[in-house]
């Protein structure tokens, strides 16, 4: 089938919820993606951060493919050995003395916190607190309690009533203001994603946790793009040197294999029957997450992730400069070009699709870059010659 009827029969059949560019791929190999014709794309979105191991990765192909050969699934009414070795290498490498719940999403993994959140305010307080303080121009995922944590406006048409409980932040500060005596946990992303890749400063969240901790509020941060090496540690959290109560993981998880995951410091306040998942922690998923995060620590423990931040950047920091934008922002590989305006953005994004380079947006005037982080240094340069420097 060519581009035309491929639109032709998604537009038949398939709701129209998303807005497509004209373009269906067929097959990949690191950051290329080829289209049905056959030409080449250089990847610096990542299906939105998530083919964190690149596209075609033989790694992840043969595990996947031996895995599915021996079980895809068994329910979670089994142990599912793949699950506990995810579970336990997660725990490693984030040092933080915590357990797991897998999920098969980035919104279901902030339920999972949400409900977490929820029974430790019930059960860890003499009154009954439930509140959480999220962030404006945050996002938490689609469903009707996450939508509610979001702080983003233009996502709440339509779908009222929503869950209460959530109370919208407008920055740092007003989350001291938001806080009462009926709040359980504050749920923020360290590098807002959709919401304009914008990092918070390191000082300000490390007093938040102080905060925090001292009134035994959960900390929960939503990592679901920023973890997973995203922004060179294996959590943001660890560069921020925080430890948080609760984090969330999703998105580079699985290299693009469906899995999210909620671990917290209290890891036994949700017992049998509290919360579960039909696919969550399933034989395949974890099975592509162990063989991801193997393949990245090792990236990144031998410089080579490191190396490919370095000079991602610096073609960026060109980049910004040759082309008159405002500002580059974001850490690691989530990172973000500041345009003047929305009309300056999209033509930046239509020219690059010309050009056959995919980025991504973010908020507002924003350009957003989430490249696989085991992108080679061709594969960069090749990117950014495309997009004239
Ligand atoms: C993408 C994203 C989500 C939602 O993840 P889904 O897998 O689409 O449900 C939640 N939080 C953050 C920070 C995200 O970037």
């Amino acid at each position: 089938m060519n581009t035309e009827e491929i639109a032709k029969r998604n537009d038949s059949y398939v709701m129209p919820i998303y807005n497509h560019l004209e373009v269906a791929f067929a097959r990949g190999e690191g950051a290329r993606l080829y289209d049905v014709e056959g030409c080449d794309y250089i990847d610096f979105g990542s299906g939105i951060g998530v083919s964190s191991v690149g596209h075609g990765n033989k790694r992840l192909v043969n595990a996947l493919c031996e895995q599915a050969q021996k079980l895809i699934h068994t329910s979670n009414l089994y142990w599912i050995v793949n699950q506990a070795n995810l579970a336990q290498r997660i725990i490693e490498l984030s040092k933080m003395p915590m357990k797991v719940f897998f999920a098969n999403s980035g919104a279901e993994a902030n339920e999972a916190a949400i409900k977490l959140a929820r029974k430790y305010g019930e059960t860890y307080f003499e009154k009954k607190r439930y509140k959480i303080v999220t962030f404006k121009s945050s996002f938490h995922g689609r469903t009707l309690a996450t939508l509610a944590a979001t702080g983003q406006e233009h996502f709440h048409r339509f779908f009222s009533p929503f869950p209460e409980g959530f109370v919208i932040a407008e920055n740092l500060q007003d989350i001291y203001h938001k806080i009462d005596e009926e709040t359980c946990g504050v749920l923020l992303e360290l590098v807002q994603g959709e919401g304009g890749v914008r990092a918070f400063p390191k000082e300000e969240i490390q007093n938040l946790e102080r905060f925090l901790k001292e009134k035994k509020i959960l900390l929960m941060i939503d990592e679901v793009q920023s973890g997973i090496y995203r922004t060179g540690t294996f959590l943001a959290s660890q560069g921020y040197e925080i430890f948080p109560d609760v984090i969330t993981l999703a998105k580079g998880l699985g290299g693009g294999v469906p899995i999210g995951a909620m671990m917290s410091k209290y890891g036994d306040i949700l017992q049998a029957g509290d919360h579960g998942s039909t696919f969550g922690g399933n034989c395949l998923s974890t099975r592509a997450g162990m063989e991801v995060l193997e393949i990245l620590s090792e990236e990144a423990r031998s410089g080579a992730l490191q190396k490919r931040i370095d000079l991602f950047h610096s073609k960026l920091d060109i980049l910004c400069q040759k082309q008159g934008f405002v500002c580059k922002t974001g850490l690691g590989l989530m990172l973000g070009l500041e345009a003047k305006n929305e009309q300056i953005r999209q033509d930046f994004i239509a020219q690059a699709f010309q050009k056959r380079v995919l980025v991504l947006r973010s908020g507002q005037n924003l350009i957003r870059f989430l490249p696989p982080l085991t992108i080679s240094e061709e594969e960069i340069e090749e990117g950014f010659a495309r997009l004239g420097c």
